[in-house]
C-alpha cells in the first residue's frame, strides 16, 4: 500500500493510536459497512471481542472506549473531547447506543464487549471482531479487523487477500518515485539529484497537488503546537484525570506545566549550554502527558511515541537559527520518508515488535527530519535514521498497568533527545557508515519476530508487573 505523509501524521485521540485510534476507525468503518448494505436499521444490539493485545492492554489504552465511539459514528480527528465521558456514562447507565447516531442498539458494555488477552489471531496481536445482532438474535453482519499499528486498520478480507491488496489501496509502484527501501531511496535522490524531502513531495503529488500537501503540513504542525501548548498548560489542559494527574490510578503527575515555570524562571541567568535539552524534554513531555490522558495528538508515527517528533520540530523551529515553513515541510516529509520505510519492512506496532518499533522508529525519523533540515546530505539523513533506530533496537514495550504513561511519557523525552545526538553524530560524517537502514530495520523485524508476547504490549511481562497501582 502507498503511504502518505498524512498516513503517518494523524491528528487523533490518545492514548494509542493501535488500541484508542485504530479500533475506533474499525467500528466506525463497521457501522458504515452495516448502512451501506442496509442493515443499520435492522440491528438491535451489537458486540465486540477484543484480542490478543487489545485484549490485554485495552482497558488501559481506552480501546473499549474508542470501539463504542467509533460505533455512534465518530473519528479520532474530529470527536469531541469533552462530550465523551457524559456520551460513555450515558451507555453505561441506558445499555443503550445510537449506532451512527441513526438507529438506537442494546449494547451492555459489560457483557456485549469481551476483552480476551490471551487469545490472539494469526495475522495479527491486535485483533478485534464485532457483530451486530437483529432483534431475534441472528447475526447480521460480523467483521473481523487488525490495528496493525499508527491508527492503521486492515480487515479480515484485506488480510486474506494480501495479493488483492492493489486492488483495494494502490501499491508503492503507482507512485511517480516508487522506493521499497532506503537504498532505492539514496539511488533516487542520487539519479534526480533530490533530497529525500523533494522525493517525498513528488510522491505526495500524486494523492493532491503541491499547495494543498503544504497545507496538510501546516495543519500538521500547527495541530503538534497545540498540543504542546496545551500540554504545558499555557492553553486550557484536557482533563483526563484528577487536576494535575494522570488517568488511570498510578498517580502519574503531569510534569510539563512545572518544568515550563522552571525553564522560564532560570532561562534568562543560566550559562547551562544544555538548557535547550531541558526544552526539548519539556516539548516531549507535554505532548505525552496530553496523550496519556486521552487528548488530541499527532501521530508520529503512533500515539505512544507522538512527543519525539514534534519535540526535534519544536526544537528546530524555536531554538536554531533559520527557522522557515519550508524547513518545518522538509523535517517532516523527510521523518515521513523513513516511517514509511520502518511501517512497509518491518512494523511500527509495539504489539508487533515492542517499543523499538515505536520510539526507536520515531527517534529514527526525528533524527533524520533534523538531519535535513540542518543541511545532512541524503546519505546523511539516512545515517542519522540508521543511528536513532540502531539503538533502541530491541527496546521492549511494557507498559506499567497498560496505561502509556510509565515508561512511555519519559522514553520519548529521552528518545527525542537521542534524535538530536544522532542527527549531529551523522552530520559529524561523510554520510558514510557500516551498518545501513535497511540493515537495522531487518534487525527490528527479526528482533521483534523473536521477542516474547509478554514483553509487546500485553503488560505481562517487563516493568509492568514490577510497578503495582498503589
Ligand atoms: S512502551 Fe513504547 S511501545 Fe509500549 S505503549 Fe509505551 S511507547 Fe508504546
Amino acid at each position: 500500500m502507498a503511504i502518505s505523509v498524512f498516513d503517518l501524521f494523524k491528528v487523533g485521540i490518545g492514548p494509542s493510536s493501535s488500541h484508542t485510534v485504530g479500533p475506533m476507525r474499525a467500528a466506525r468503518l463497521f457501522a458504515l459497512r452495516l448502512q451501506r448494505e442496509g442493515l443499520l436499521m435492522r440491528a438491535a444490539r451489537l458486540r465486540c471481542e477484543l484480542l490478543g493485545s487489545l485484549g490485554a492492554t485495552g482497558r488501559g489504552h481506552g480501546s473499549d472506549r474508542a470501539v463504542q465511539l467509533g460505533w455512534m459514528g465518530h473519528e479520532p480527528d474530529t470527536v469531541p473531547l469533552d462530550a465523551i465521558p457524559g456520551w460513555l456514562q450515558a451507555v453505561r447507565d441506558t445499555h443503550r447506543l445510537a449506532l451512527l447516531n441513526e438507529r438506537d442498539v442494546a449494547f451492555d458494555p459489560d457483557h456485549d464487549l469481551v476483552l480476551d488477552g490471551r487469545r490472539s489471531l494469526p495475522f495479527h496481536p491486535n485483533a478485534m471482531t464485532m457483530a451486530a445482532l437483529n432483534a431475534s438474535g441472528e447475526v447480521l453482519l460480523s467483521e473481523t479487523w487488525y490495528s496493525v499499528g499508527g491508527g492503521f486498520v486492515v480487515s479480515q478480507d484485506v488480510a486474506d487477500h494480501a495479493d488483492r491488496q492493489a486492488d483495494i489501496a494502490p501499491g508503492p509502484d503507482t507512485l511517480p518515485l516508487p522506493f521499497h527501501s532506503a537504498a532505492e531511496l539514496l539511488a533516487l535522490c542520487q539519479k534526480h539529484g533530490l533530497s529525500v524531502a523533494s522525493v517525498m513531495r513528488r510522491n505526495e503529488g500524486h494523492w493532491r497537488d503541491d499547495q494543498a500537501t503544504r497545507e496538510g503540513l501546516q495543519a500538521i504542525w500547527q495541530a503538534m503546537q497545540a498540543c504542546v501548548r496545551r500540554g504545558c498548560g499555557i492553553d486550557e489542559v484536557h482533563q483526563g484525570g484528577l487536576p494535575g494527574e494522570l488517568p488511570g490510578g498510578f498517580q502519574v503527575r503531569r510534569r510539563a506545566p512545572q518544568v515550563r515555570q522552571r525553564l522560564l524562571n532560570t532561562s534568562d541567568n543560566t550559562p547551562d549550554p544544555l538548557q535547550h535539552m531541558d526544552w526539548v524534554t519539556l516539548y516531549a513531555l507535554a505532548v505525552n502527558e496530553e496523550n496519556a490522558s486521552g487528548g488530541r495528538v499527532v501521530t508520529a508515527p503512533t500515539n505512544g511515541a507522538a512527543g519525539i517528533v514534534p519535540a526535534v520540530l519544536h526544537h528546530a523551529m524555536f531554538h536554531l537559527p533559520h527557522a522557515t515553513e519550508e524547513r518545518m515541510e522538509d523535517f517532516l516529509l523527510t521523518a515521513a520518508a523513513i516511517g514509511l520505510l520502518c511501517k512497509e519492512n518491518a512494523s511500527i506496532s509495539g504489539a508487533e515488535v515492542g517499543c523499538q518499533g515505536e520510539v526507536g522508529v520515531a527517534c529514527a525519523m526525528a533524527a533524520a527530519g533534523l538531519c535535513a533540515i540542518m543541511g545532512g546530505t541524503p546519505e546523511q539523513v539516512e545515517n542519522a535514521a540508521e543511528i536513532g533506530l540502531e539503538h533502541h533496537l530491541g527496546l521492549t514495550c511494557d507498559p506499567v498497568g497498560g496505561l502509556v504513561q510509565i515508561p512511555c511519557i519519559e522514553r520519548n523525552a529521552v528518545g527525542a533527545v537521542q534524535s538530536i545526538h544522532a542527527a549531529r553524530l551523522a552530520l559529524l560524517g561523510d554520510g558514510r557508515h557500516r551498518v545501513s537502514l535497511d540493515q537495522a530495520i531487518l534487525t527490528m523485524k527479526q528482533t521483534g519476530a523473536d521477542m516474547q508476547s509478554r514483553y509487546k504490549e500485553t503488560s505481562l511481562g517487563g516493568l509492568a508487573v514490577n510497578i503495582v497501582a498503589c
